[in-house]
């Protein structure tokens, strides 16, 4: 019997884990989910203990200290410092309770700023990370480095996934510490909660120019999953929508104020940064091993998102 334990059991992409595994039922599996009340990972002996209680076999770590551009750009030795106690004390517990394999969350933010396009999975390190996030981006790479030295030194079949930005049910809504569709999503659902929206101003921060890949959380955990079964590299795998499916803001700030039934003004903030211009990954490993996988469309999933997050809007992280 497989014991898969899920650090950021309780986040969106956790959630979203939860959700598949829930419908699918696996039969020689027990899946596991926590949260930081189940364990402070950036503290060794409540790590400890978590994996005392649970004995995985396995280990799907998710847990971060996670934010968008503002609030890394005013808390980066935060990132760094909170990331790397947390993955350091999840791998090396992992290694000591003699785990088989453990995936880990590295993101295409991570990548250097100054690269060639698209990115793919060799270019990790390859010069520094964008300023705005330099101290998550350098605690993510150290994963990737630790999982080459448990492989080197151990024999351990430690991995990594490289997700693009997600979004789904169950994100973060904080107005000053979200990603960007949530971060917008809370403005319309403010903006359009009294009704008549026709002379209200939606604002956009930055120019709406910058291009991003959006994962749906249910299509990210599907491939999740398949790594943890399926993916047998130490060597890390992006895990991305398809280039041609890459989004300007602006397209995702029109297509959310359709889904809102937003009738007013939508409004770029050009005094506001944009961090960077575009990060275009490749996903041409991903498509050798899952030729066929199906993306939901980004407006499918943008409305699934926006009917969850109207309906759970008392229980959402607001
Ligand atoms: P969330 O912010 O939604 O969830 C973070 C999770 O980490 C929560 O379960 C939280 O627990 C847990 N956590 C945070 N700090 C601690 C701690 N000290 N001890 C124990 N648990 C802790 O994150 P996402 O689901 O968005 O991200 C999951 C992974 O995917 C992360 O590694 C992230 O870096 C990566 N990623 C995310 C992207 C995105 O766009 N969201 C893009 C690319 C990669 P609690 O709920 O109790 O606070």
């Amino acid at each position: 019997m497989k014991v898969v334990l899920v650090t950021g059991g309780t986040g969106l992409v956790g959630k979203a884990i939860e959700n598949v595994i829930e419908d699918e039922k696996p039969k020689n599996e027990k899946w596991i989910f926590v949260g930081s009340k189940d364990a402070d990972l950036c503290d060794k002996e409540s790590t400890r203990k978590l994996f005392d209680e649970h004995k995985p076999t396995h280990v799907i770590h998710l847990a971060a200290m996670v934010g968008g551009l503002f609030h890394n750009m005013s808390h980066n030795l935060d990132f760094l410092r909170n990331n790397i106690h947390i993955n350091d004390n999840v791998l090396h517990t992992a290694h000591e309770y003699n785990v088989a394999k453990v995936v880990s969350c590295l993101s295409t933010c991570i990548f250097p700023d100054k690269t060639s396009y698209p990115i793919d999975e060799t270019m990790v390190h390859n010069g520094p990370p964008h300023p705005s996030n330099y101290g998550y981006s350098y605690a993510k790479r150290l994963i990737d480095i630790a999982n080459k030295g448990y492989y080197d030194q151990h024999n351990r079949m430690y991995t990594s996934v490289i997700p693009c930005n997600v979004f789904g049910p169950h994100d973060n809504f904080h107005p000053s510490a979200s990603h960007v569709i949530p971060g917008l999503m809370r403005r319309l659902y403010d903006l359009c909660k009294n009704g008549n929206t026709e002379d209200k101003v939606f604002t956009v921060l930055g120019s709406g120019k910058p291009l991003r890949q959006f994962i749906y959380s249910r299509d990210l955990a599907k491939l999740i999953i398949w790594v943890l079964r399926e993916y047998n590299s130490g060597l890390p795998i992006i895990l991305s929508v398809d280039e041609a499916q890459e989004k300007s803001i602006a397209q995702v700030a029109e297509t959310l104020a359709q889904t809102f039934n937003f009738k007013g003004k939508v409004v770029y903030d050009t005094s506001a940064a944009d961090g960077q211009y575009k990060k275009t990954a490749s996903n041409a490993k991903l498509r050798r091993y899952l030729p066929d996988f199906h993306f939901t469309p980004f407006d499918q999933a943008i409305k699934e998102t926006v009917d969850w997050y109207i309906k759970n809007y008392d229980q959402a992280r607001n």
